[in-house]
Formats: C-alpha cells, sequence, structure tokens
C-alpha cells in the first residue's frame, strides 16, 4: 500500500492487488487485537484516502501469478508473511491452532485455552488478550522468563499489565510435553524445577505462536522477470515500520523511474 500510493503520487498507473477479501495484510489481523485497534483503524482510513486521491485501481479477492505481472513496466512484490511451524499432533479431545486463526476467529472454542509463545512477538500476546476479552480461560505459556520476550520493554509491559487485568494465567519457564504414540500423555514441565503436571482436562484447545516465514513464492516465480522488486515482510519477517518504509522506497529509488 505505502508503494502504491508513492507510486501514484509520482504520476504511474497503478493497480494493488490483494488476494483477500480486504486490504492491511498482518496489520489488518493485528487491529483486531486491542494493542493495534486504533493504529489500524488510523492508518487505514489515511491509506484508503491516499490511494483515492492517487486513483489506484484497488482490486481484492485478487491472487496475483506470474502470467499477470508480465505485462507490466514495473511489479513491487509486497506478499508478507505466514504463520511458520508445523502443526502439533495432540490427542483427539484437544484442538490445536494457529495464534493467527485464533485472533481471527477466537468464538468457536471451547474449554479454557492454552497458548504456547514460542517465538516471544506480538502474536501470542495478541491471542491471549482476544481470547480473554471473549470471555475464554487463558493460559500463556513461555519457556523463558515472561512471554512477549522480543518485544520492547514498555511493550511487553503494557501486554503484561492488560493480560494481568484479564486474568490471563501466565506459566513462565513451562515447557509443553507430548509423551508416548498410541495414546499421547499431554502434561506440562517447570523448567526450573524439573517436575511435571498433567494438562487439565478442563482444557479444551492449545494456540500456538510459532512465528512467522516470509512468503516469497511470487517473487521466487517472478525472478526471471525485469523490474521486479520485493519489500517488506516478502523479504525477511519484521514490523510494520520496515514494510512501509521499503514499499515508499521502492519507488522513490532511481531504478523505479
Ligand atoms: C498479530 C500481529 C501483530 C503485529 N504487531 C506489530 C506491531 O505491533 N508493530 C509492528 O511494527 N509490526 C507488527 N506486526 C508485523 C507487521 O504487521 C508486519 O511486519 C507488516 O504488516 C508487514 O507488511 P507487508 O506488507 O510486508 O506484509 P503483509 O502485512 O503480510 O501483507 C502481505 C499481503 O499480500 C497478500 N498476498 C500474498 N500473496 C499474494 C498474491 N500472490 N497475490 C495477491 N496478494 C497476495 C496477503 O494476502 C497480504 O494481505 C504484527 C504482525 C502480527 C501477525
Amino acid at each position: 500500500m505505502a508503494a502504491a500510493t508513492a507510486a501514484a503520487r509520482a504520476g504511474f498507473r497503478v493497480v494493488l492487488a490483494e488476494r483477500s477479501r480486504h486490504l492491511g495484510g498482518q496489520l489488518a489481523l493485528a487491529g483486531r487485537a486491542a494493542a493495534h485497534r486504533e493504529l489500524f483503524q488510523r492508518w487505514l482510513a489515511w491509506a484508503q484516502a491516499e490511494l483515492l486521491e492517487g486513483a489506484v485501481e484497488v482490486k481484492v479477492n485478487t491472487l496475483i501469478t506470474k502470467e499477470d505481472c508480465a505485462a507490466w513496466r514495473r511489479v513491487i512484490v509486497a506478499t508478507g508473511a505466514r504463520p511458520a511451524g508445523a502443526p502439533l499432533k495432540l490427542p483427539g479431545r484437544l484442538a490445536v491452532l494457529g495464534a493467527w486463526t485464533a485472533i481471527m476467529r477466537p468464538t468457536p472454542l471451547t474449554g479454557s485455552i492454552v497458548i504456547l509463545d514460542q517465538d516471544g512477538g506480538w502474536s501470542a500476546m495478541d491471542a491471549a488478550e482476544v481470547l480473554a476479552t471473549h470471555g475464554h480461560a487463558v493460559s500463556l505459556l513461555t519457556e523463558t522468563s515472561a512471554p512477549g520476550f522480543l518485544l520492547r520493554r514498555s511493550e511487553q509491559g503494557a501486554y503484561l499489565r492488560r493480560l494481568d487485568a484479564l486474568a490471563v494465567r501466565i506459566l513462565p519457564h513451562t515447557r509443553l510435553i507430548v509423551d508416548g504414540d498410541g495414546r499421547p500423555n499431554v502434561f506440562l514441565r517447570d523448567l526450573v524445577s524439573g517436575r511435571s503436571s498433567p494438562l487439565a482436562d478442563h482444557v479444551g484447545a492449545i494456540v500456538v505462536a510459532a512465528g512467522r516465514t516470509s512468503d516469497s513464492r511470487l517473487f521466487l516465480e517472478l525472478d526471471s522477470l525485469p523490474g521486479v522488486q520485493r519489500v517488506g515482510d516478502a523479504v525477511e519477517p519484521r514490523c510494520l515500520e520496515d514494510a512501509i518504509t521499503e514499499g515508499t522506497r521502492a519507488v522513490r529509488s532511481g531504478h523505479f523511474l
């Protein structure tokens, strides 16, 4: 979106294509959580006004492939990132889902919910806040000393205060262990004491936040075409500021013109 508005301002005819029903990518997902709601709404209003003013043709529900790109002089690939990690295999009674899915669809889950913060980023914290706000009893597990361990201290502190107010149970230094093949047992191990306890029967779902991986499939397909640039999380999953700066810079750089 940053590249599209910058290119329109520079006088180009621009098409912005998005495979899902609406614009915003991961920020739209993040905007479902309290931590980012206001940022997302303000940013979306600004970006939509910019796209309109620049007469950018916006196509949603449009998956772009190599064939669509051949006719264009410049293609900026901002295909972002998707959740990483292989799905956990757990006994039948437990639902297992990723943090992005839990943020998007918090209502169908039953029982209390255990969230595994494996990546220390925003997703586990956002999932905990969204699920607790929807009335679920939530426990947030991390093998480190606190969830959100990669976030800035002030940001992590703000999350932890809100999660405390929502009665989210934080379990530091804790690992979820699946033992056995036929009828596996699931239990929690305290990594400091070494003690284990079975996962409580009232737990109905495990939510996993296992990080992000760049979605570079389109870029790799387009490798042989001239005038193709990759920006944002499609290069490597990082943050919003990187995506916006790189999108804008891709147009303002001498190569584009
Ligand atoms: C829960 C969560 C919370 C976050 N919180 C923060 C935060 O507090 N601060 C921060 O800086 N960052 C945060 N981030 C990260 C930030 O949102 C991303 O780094 C940023 O949005 C990346 O932008 P992007 O445009 O590169 O990619 P994305 O936002 O991933 O957008 C890529 C878009 O491309 C579309 N697409 C993919 N392939 C195709 C195709 N072939 N054809 C058409 N469309 C396609 C996708 O549907 C998607 O909409 C958070 C991320 C998550 C998931």
